[in-house]
């Protein structure tokens, strides 16, 4: 299985990925993990990306395409998340499956409005302790203990890297499902319902009825 999640940031593609490669014993592969991580191992690489991230801007494609690489090559079946995110990394992945001979299967747009994308994001914290993210209003912190926390806002989580992640989504991530909708490979899921009924939908699309 190899099936693209796109959608803007917020709309749940990191939950998603991780529930539904669960499900069909696939990889999730973000690339915003493989960033955060290089940056928080401190090398060279991870100090070139901080700045982009830090900012919400993109890094650029020929750094984040070598980052994703081995990644793509020692999986059989991925849910990529966050990537691609332009024209030139859809060709640029294209180009990488020509070479192995393998083809995608699906790619999943999931849709919510902006305004709710922003709620989601600004109040999002993830626990230092245990990496789970919670939302201050939805889904806050346990205080028993359970999770000792600390619990920390990502900083490309600050309100202007927010809506400038948003921007760039629309510029350029937004375009890729015309992209995709020519090759007969796009379908569209609705972000805003409850979790298990979005992986539903999404495993319905994908014709793995029988995983859902
Ligand atoms: P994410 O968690 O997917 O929002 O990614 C966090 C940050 O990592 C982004 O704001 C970018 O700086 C960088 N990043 C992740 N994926 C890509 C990509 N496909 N192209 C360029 N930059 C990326």
């Amino acid at each position: 299985m190899k099936v693209i999640l796109l959608g803007p940031q917020g709309a749940g593609k990191g939950t998603q990925a991780q529930r539904l490669a669960d499900r069909v014993g696939a990889t999730h592969i973000s690339t915003g993990d493989i960033v955060r991580s290089e940056i928080e191992s401190g090398s060279e690489l991870g100090k070139k990306v901080q700045d982009y991230n830090d900012r919400g801007e993109l890094v650029p494609d020929e750094v984040i395409v070598e980052m994703a690489k081995p990644y793509l090559d020692d999986a059989d079946s991925w849910l990529l998340d966050g990537f691609p995110r332009n024209e030139a990394q859809a060709k640029a992945l294209d180009g990488a499956l020509d070479e192995i001979g393998e083809k995608l299967d699906a790619v999943v747009a999931l849709e919510a409005p902006d305004d709710d994308l922003v709620e989601r994001l600004s109040g999002r914290r993830q626990s230092q302790a245990t990496g789970k993210i919670y939302h201050v209003e939805y889904d806050p912190p346990p205080d028993d203990g359970d999770d000792p926390g600390p619990f920390v806002q990502r900083d490309d989580d600050a309100e202007d890297a927010i809506r400038r992640r948003l921007e760039i989504y629309h510029e350029q991530t937004e375009p890729l499902k015309d992209f995709y909708a020519e090759r007969g490979l796009l379908i569209t899921v609705d972000a805003e319902q409850e979790i298990p009924k979005v992986t539903e939908d999404i495993l319905g699309a994908v014709g793995r009825e029988e995983d859902v």
